[in-house]
């Protein structure tokens, strides 16, 4: 028999049940977090990253570390 859960997201912020989506957010430490919030609790960080995307720049992801050669020479 199918079990059938209701599962009812709360906003992190405000607790409030209403349109309440997950969001995943990259920190600096490089760990990505997870957080429920309505769109009210959650608009501010769009807008800013609204912001950063336009102000800032895109790092790329660092590459597997290969021997480098010239540190090979120093050695
Ligand atoms: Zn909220």
């Amino acid at each position: 028999m199918a079990e059938r859960i209701d599962v009812v997201l709360e906003c992190d912020f405000c607790e409030t049940q209403k349109k309440v989506e997950t969001h995943t957010h990259t920190m600096d430490g490089g760990e990505t977090i997870e957080v429920e919030s309505c769109p009210k609790c959650w608009k501010p960080f769009r807008e800013m990253n609204t912001r950063l995307r336009a102000a800032g720049r895109v790092v790329p992801k660092p590459k597997k570390k290969r021997k480098s050669r010239a540190l090979a020479k120093a050695s």
